[in-house]
């Protein structure tokens, strides 16, 4: 064969085909060949799996005896592969969802139980409350009324900014009109401003839930300190960016009883839903955040929100959508609000960032904020390609449900119980045996293409296995539309 021949049978042959023939070179290892299928479902479908070399080794605590071993030495490539645990779903995929599973697990035992948490916090009081950020100039938005749709901002007298731009807009704007969110002038709106509001929200909130104690206690007629010795307050919130570009919160409020033997008691009876609901909405009102400059006003919320008492004693299927929706929103980032899923380093990015105006505008504010020291630069800016929020898209108080680190302890727990084998299986069952673990990094990624290909198929397969459990995930109808509308509002 000649040279150009050989040539064109390589550029012929497609990446399918050459990830066909590593799978083929993996299988027909004579020393790993039998191992390589357990091999590639250990990375469960991660997109950008972490290589680790090493050994874990149960030894008998009394006569010091390795029972069971494992090491990546008689493994393909001498490593094993570990999912990246990544929970952004852009980044990751399979592990997002992953994320997410365990974002619904921890919402939704904290509303009904389940997974160690007592199936009583269901008569407990819950609240469920949506806040949003205040007005930073007009955007243009949709609005519906009973099913009919609005015109986004009818001014009848024509009035104008102080650029001359008309305020107006008669446009009946579809869901997936990219104007949506954007500003109606914008030398108008206060990009910094805004990305300061998204910088500082994350404490806002925490402000707010002391407030929601105090006013607890004031309801009830007693001090702080005296309704710290009969409840407690716990929740779960995910940030969402609406399409403005600042985030807003939908939360989940509890109130348990103070129990000596910390366990899950209901509060007493003169703590119920509704007298939480009603101090919350106080909170809302007075919670703020001081500016960093003593001439701004404080950061505090929007005029629009919403507080509602719970009853998942007569409605339980309330429970698992609204684990669904704040699930759902746990795995998305800034990507949301169209800005970029890099971090900034340098000043000279922002005028080629590739990303909808609004959201370079943004980011740009709140790199700009950065430059005043009164501001904390470092954090503003590492940031700024998250429009300024910095905090975790997920967070819950401790005592809400459970954590994801138990989550992932009783995934790897169960992994382990479906040992290699079966006496590996009995071993650790043994009560007297501990696990020594060394494992050390060895790089990122599959080693070659077939291993990412028949990795993320397999895992495709099992998926849809899995559809109906996923099922319980899907956000739907009502509860949707409800809750999606809050990304429009202005
Ligand atoms: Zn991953
Ligand atoms: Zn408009
Ligand atoms: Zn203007």
């Amino acid at each position: 064969m000649t040279s150009a021949a050989a040539a064109s049978v390589v550029s012929d042959a497609t990446p399918e085909a050459w990830a066909l023939r590593d799978v083929a070179a993996r299988l027909g290892d004579p020393d790993t060949g039998g191992r390589y299928l357990r091999w590639v479902e250990r990375a469960r479908g991660c997109s950008h799996p972490v290589r680790l070399r090493g050994a874990s080794r149960d030894a008998d605590v009394v006569t010091g005896e390795v029972v069971s071993e494992f090491t990546s030495d008689t493994e393909p490539d001498g490593v094993i592969l570990k999912p990246c645990g990544n929970r952004r779903a852009n980044v990751c995929p399979a592990c997002s969802e992953v994320y997410q599973g365990d974002a619904w697990q921890l919402v939704a035992t904290g509303l009904r139980g389940g997974k160690g948490v007592p199936e009583t916090v269901v008569e407990h009081p819950l609240v469920f409350a949506t806040f949003t950020a205040p007005s930073f100039g007009p955007v243009h938005t949709s609005r519906e009324v009973a099913g009919r749709q609005l015109p986004c901002r009818p001014r009848s007298r024509g009035e104008t900014c102080p650029h001359g731009r008309s305020l107006a807009c008669n446009k009946r704007h579809a869901d997936d009109d990219p104007c949506l969110g954007e500003a109606i002038c914008s030398d108008c709106f206060d990009y910094q401003r805004a990305a300061l509001w998204n910088h500082n929200a994350g404490r806002l909130f925490k402000r707010t839930r002391t407030y929601v104690e105090r006013e607890l206690a004031r309801a009830a007629g007693l001090t702080q300190k005296a309704a710290r010795k009969l409840v407690r307050v716990s929740y779960v919130k995910v940030a969402e960016f609406q399409r403005r570009g600042v985030v807003h919160f939908h939360s989940v409020w509890r109130l348990d009883g103070v129990n000596p033997d910390s366990e899950l008691v209901p509060p007493p009876v003169e703590f119920d839903a509704q007298l939480l609901a009603d101090a919350i909405t106080a909170a809302l009102g007075k919670a703020s955040v001081p500016a960093e400059r003593p001439d701004a006003p404080p950061y505090a919320w929007g005029a629009q929100h919403e507080t509602r008492a719970l009853d998942l004693v007569h409605q339980a299927e309330e429970a698992g959508r609204i684990a669904a929706y704040i699930a759902k929103h746990a795995t998305k980032a800034s990507e949301q609000a169209g800005g970029v899923s890099h971090k900034i380093e340098h000043e000279d990015e922002l005028a080629g960032l590739r990303c909808r105006d609004h959201a370079k505008r943004l980011i740009t504010g709140a790199w700009r904020a950065g430059a005043d020291e009164l501001v904390d630069g470092t954090r503003i800016r590492r940031w700024a390609h998250q429009l300024g929020y910095g905090g975790h898209c997920f967070t819950k108080s401790r005592r809400y449900s459970n954590t994801f680190k138990a989550l992932r302890a009783a995934r790897v727990d169960h992994a382990a119980h479906q040992a290699d084998s079966a006496a590996e299986a009995a071993a650790k069952s043994d009560h007297n045996l501990v696990r020594i673990s060394a494992w050390t990094y060895a790089g990122r990624e599959y080693p070659r293409t077939g291993d990412e290909l028949l990795a993320i198929s397999t895992h495709a397969r099992k998926r849809e296995h899995r559809r109906v459990a996923r099922e319980e995930l899907q956000v739907t109808g009502q509860t949707r539309k409800e809750m999606e509308r809050w990304t429009r509002v202005d």
